[in-house]
């Protein structure tokens, strides 16, 4: 598994990609196996510092994806937007099946305990606040920064992190940086060649 893996609406995912990955179940969500890995110990830690975390999304099958994008359209076009302006809008903040990161199984989508769906209110919550301190710890990053959104394509996303293993996401929280950035930059600089992609 290349843990370095972009996805996005320029580089999206080979068709059949997700019967290469190796999944493991938590909490009733599906994450790649090492992320699963990572991801409870990061929830386990944040439980003992009374940041309990809600799990909201981990993998989406590419049928899914299509699902929550026919979804949001409808919604956008119930609303009063034409069809180009919905496709605009949604696009914002929904990735096409094949350029989501969570068909994966390396993306997951944070909330305060007992929310059942992402929020921009997450930002104000202390699970954020947690998050941001020591998510990379556990090899997550915050995947779609203030900032950055002219690099990654897509708006801010406090709730949507993303594993890349703990070395890299030290280098990239540690330089303010993005993940197009780091490997664009960084990578050759700071990792180790023999560790590229593990
Ligand atoms: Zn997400």
């Amino acid at each position: 598994m290349d843990y370095l893996i972009i996805v996005s609406r320029f580089e999206p995912l080979a068709e059949g990609f997700e019967n290469m990955i190796r999944f493991r179940s938590i909490r009733g969500k599906l994450f790649e196996y090492q992320t699963a890995d990572s991801l409870e110990r990061l929830l386990a830690q944040a439980e003992s510092d009374r940041c309990e975390l809600e799990l909201i999304s981990g993998y989406r099958s590419a049928d899914y994806q299509q699902l929550l994008w026919e979804k949001e359209l409808s919604k956008e076009m119930a609303a009063g937007l034409d069809y180009n302006a919905a496709k605009q809008k949604a696009a914002l903040t929904l990735a096409l099946p094949g350029e989501s990161e969570h068909q994966t199984g390396l993306a997951v989508d944070f909330g305060v305990q007992g929310d059942d769906d992402v929020s921009y209110d997450f930002i104000k919550s202390k699970q954020s606040v947690w998050l941001e301190r020591n998510a990379h710890k556990y090899g997550f990053i915050l995947r779609y920064p203030r900032m950055k959104e002219h690099i990654t394509g897509i708006a801010f996303e406090p709730w949507h992190y993303r594993y890349v293993g703990a070395e890299s996401a030290c280098i990239i929280k540690q330089n303010g940086i993005c993940l197009e950035e780091f490997l664009d930059f960084y990578q050759d600089k700071y990792l180790d060649s023999t560790n590229k992609g593990i």
